[in-house]
């Protein structure tokens, strides 16, 4: 058994997990009942500023804010997770990193962006992550299930005209990005179109498992063999992966979750749920930390 020596992020689902978007492989759904307007959520404030808190002091970095669902589509619930943030932030729980995870559809919107992002800036927010199924907007469009998927250039300029950043989460995903050949004509259209900062995970079950969408062995071994002889190591992550230059732009590979080891000195992300637990992982189980 190990005590715990750096826990380096934090995860939460914030708003009430409704989404503008129809994905046939939703990983979120299995949440959604949990979800819950903040009002309706005390508990979840206290366990939010004490995670963050508890990460900040185990040396943590990172602060992701995601949901069962859209966040942006519940945009004040993302305001009050920020503004707990900031308040943690003034208090000496300072994070470099905080990021908002989205599917990207309504940062098409320049109005939307005009009205919230300024104001999420100023609590904190770094970057947004937009998940890319594919880097072709109508492939997008219809992977998503909705009538049209903004261009990747409009979102980039919506978002950073407000002083954010744009990463990209390009997900691997079989019949999708499932190859190296496929990978790397996908950073490189990324790149050209303005997205410089590219995560990529296998898709899979929420408990770690493989799903008919997870591409094969072999292609993701592909992908990985690809990074490190066209780019070069930044630094590793302890759970697997690592963060690669190339050429000036910046590609990381990780995976999906990992499971807690009680046996490892570290935990990748604290996850705050919106059951009133948080988590040394996403699978909760065996993993409790707070209730
Ligand atoms: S955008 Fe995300 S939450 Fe919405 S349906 Fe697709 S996978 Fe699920």
């Amino acid at each position: 058994m190990a005590c715990i020596e750096k826990i380096y992020s934090v995860s939460a689902l914030v708003g009430d997990g409704a989404c503008n978007a129809n994905c046939d492989f939703c990983a979120g759904k299995y949440l959604r009942s949990e979800a819950k307007s903040s009002e309706e959520n005390k508990l979840y404030d206290k366990n939010l500023e004490a995670a963050i808190k508890l990460s900040a002091r185990y040396g943590g970095w990172s602060l992701s804010l995601t949901s069962s669902g859209e966040p942006t589509c519940d945009p004040g619930a993302l305001t009050d997770a920020l503004k707990i943030y900031n308040k943690c932030a003034q208090e000496g729980a300072y994070f470099p990193n905080v990021n908002l995870f989205t599917n990207g559809i309504l940062l098409g919107d320049e109005n939307f962006c005009d009205k919230y992002l300024d104001t999420w800036r100023k609590l904190g927010l770094n970057n947004v992550a937009v998940s890319i199924h594919e880097v072709d907007e109508n492939k997008q469009t219809q992977i998503y299930g909705i009538k049209k998927y903004p261009d990747f250039e409009t979102i980039v300029r919506n978002v950073e005209k407000h002083g954010l950043g744009v990463r990209g989460t390009l997900l691997l995903r079989k019949g999708g990005v499932d190859n190296h050949k496929k990978y790397e004509s996908s950073v490189t259209t990324l790149i050209d179109k303005g997205i410089n900062n590219i995560t990529s995970w296998p898709v899979g079950n929420p408990d770690s498992t493989r799903n008919k969408y997870t591409p094969s062995r072999l292609g993701l071994l592909g992908i990985q063999a690809w990074l490190h002889l066209n780019a070069k190591i930044c630094h590793g992550h302890v759970w697997g992966g690592g963060v690669f230059d190339y050429h000036g732009s910046i590609l990381r590979y990780t995976n999906y979750v990992t499971k807690h080891n009680p046996k490892k000195d570290f935990v990748r992300q604290l996850v705050v749920f919106q059951d009133n637990t948080v988590a040394y992982s996403w699978i909760k189980k065996g993993a409790l930390c707070m209730k």
